[in-house]
């Protein structure tokens, strides 16, 4: 392929190439846990972001259990340090609220943490430093990639301060935001669904009513179906989240993203028991993804895709953190037999690629049917849940497809 051509203007004012074997895009939970368990296995890598570290992130701040799972993996001692820092706490109770009198709390029976809440702006930087502690992992933060293009036996990346960096082996981990690895994988692999929006506050002293939750999840009926979560952080302060399809957002009101989050905290009778007197103690953050149907592909030659940059999950999910952290750990596993190999080629890599088909698709099927539940038909599900209590068989099935605990 000609790269100039991919890198328009770009080209001319470039300042030096570096080369570099492996490369990994984005440092969120994707990038770097392949980053751990890169440097774990004494491979050398280099590990980029955009942003610089402590960053925030638009998330419900909720994870899977699961994500302690492959923490542990890379060493025991980070969960330890983790809790000692107080950067995360567990509950094993969810709150569910839908239009109803009175909340449905949600006992997950479950022996081990089946949610952990962290706010991601230090969960995530906690997990930066400890990969950029490794002498294996170089780490370039406030460095965004621009473009990218194949080579024959390799990826050339543009970066934001027109260098351009040659490698062997890229891993795409840059989330969903973005359409870094449109090129890659062509037109047939990209989303087709609808665009939801987020919109996310902090806020500190508000009335707590369900201390032992991890999670308040809220379904507004008026003015059209959305979905508000509360997550109680670890610090005290709380998260609050609010999705809209991006269509139903443009048929039904006037109103901004961050009015219509202001409106919904304000005039709903719970959340504003809840919130009424708090204090807003960030800005609005707000971001946007396309959900829905996905050919899947993960490699190719010299490359991977991982986390949201794969396919992202609905949030109401809450499994999008762990999920990540599986496509690192299984990306960093691929690379150190094609290290070994000295082969980067799909050849190798294809293991990942049918990996992820196999072990994931039944994830996003399940998540699929959580989201529907959960967003159309909140009542259903929380009857599901009670009648949970008398049916061990539908207890073990709801909490492997909800909550993966
Ligand atoms: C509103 C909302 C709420 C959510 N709530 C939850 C929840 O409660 N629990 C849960 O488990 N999941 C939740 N998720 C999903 C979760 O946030 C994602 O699944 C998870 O962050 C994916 O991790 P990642 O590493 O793939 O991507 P990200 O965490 O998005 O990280 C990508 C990184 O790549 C960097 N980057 C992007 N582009 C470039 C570039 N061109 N060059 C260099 N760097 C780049 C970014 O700066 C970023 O640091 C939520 C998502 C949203 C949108």
């Amino acid at each position: 392929m000609d790269f100039s051509k991919n890198l328009g203007n770009f080209v001319t004012n470039l300042k030096n190439v570096i080369e570099n074997k492996i490369v990994i895009i984005g440092a969120g939970p994707a990038g770097v846990i392949t980053s751990l368990f890169l440097s774990k296995s004494k491979i050398p890598h280099v590990l980029l972001d955009k942003a610089i570290f402590p960053r925030n992130k638009v998330c419900g701040e909720s994870f899977a259990g699961n994500v302690f799972k492959v923490l542990d993996d890379i060493d025991p001692l980070i969960k330890k340090e983790m809790y000692e820092k107080g950067i995360v706490k567990h509950a094993n109770h969810l709150s569910l609220y839908a239009n109803s009198k009175s909340r449905f709390v949600f006992k997950m029976p479950s022996s081990k943490p089946a949610k952990i809440q962290a706010s991601r702006f230090e969960f995530d930087e906690f997990l930066v430093r400890k990969a950029s502690n490794s002498k294996y992992c170089s780490l370039m933060e406030g460095l965004s990639v621009k473009n990218v293009a194949k080579e024959s036996e390799s990826i050339k990346l543009l970066l934001s301060d027109k260098t351009i960096m040659n490698a062997n082996m890229v891993v795409f981990s840059n989330g969903g935001v973005g359409s870094l690895v449109k090129n890659l994988r062509g037109e047939a692999y990209n989303v087709k669904g609808s665009q939801f929006l987020f919109a996310r506050g902090v806020y500190k002293n508000i009335n707590v009513v369900n201390a032992k939750s991890a999670i308040d999840f809220t379904l507004l009926k008026t003015p059209f179906n959305n979905g508000c979560y509360l997550t109680y952080l670890p610090n005290g302060n709380v998260t609050v989240g609010l999705m809209v399809e991006a269509k139903l957002l443009k048929e039904n009101t006037n109103y901004s993203l961050e009015d219509t989050f202001i409106k919904a905290v304000k005039n709903h009778p719970y959340l504003n028991d809840v919130i009424g007197d708090s204090e807003l103690i960030s800005e609005i953050k707000t971001t946007s993804l396309k959900l829905g149907k996905f050919k899947k592909k993960f490699a190719g030659d010299n490359y991977l895709i991982a986390g949201d940059a794969a396919v992202p999950l609905n949030p109401v999910t809450g499994m999008g953190v762990m999920m990540a952290m599986y496509y690192g750990r299984n990306a960093a596993n691929v690379i150190i037999d094609a290290v070994k190999k000295n082969d980067f080629s799909y050849n190798i890599l294809r293991s990942y690629d049918a990996h992820c088909n196999k072990k994931f698709k039944s994830e996003f099927r399940k998540s699929n049917i959580y989201t529907y539940l959960q967003i159309n038909h909140l009542n259903f599900f929380i009857w599901i849940i009670k009648q949970m209590d008398s049916n061990k068989l539908l207890e073990k099935w709801v909490n492997k497809v909800c909550f993966k605990s």
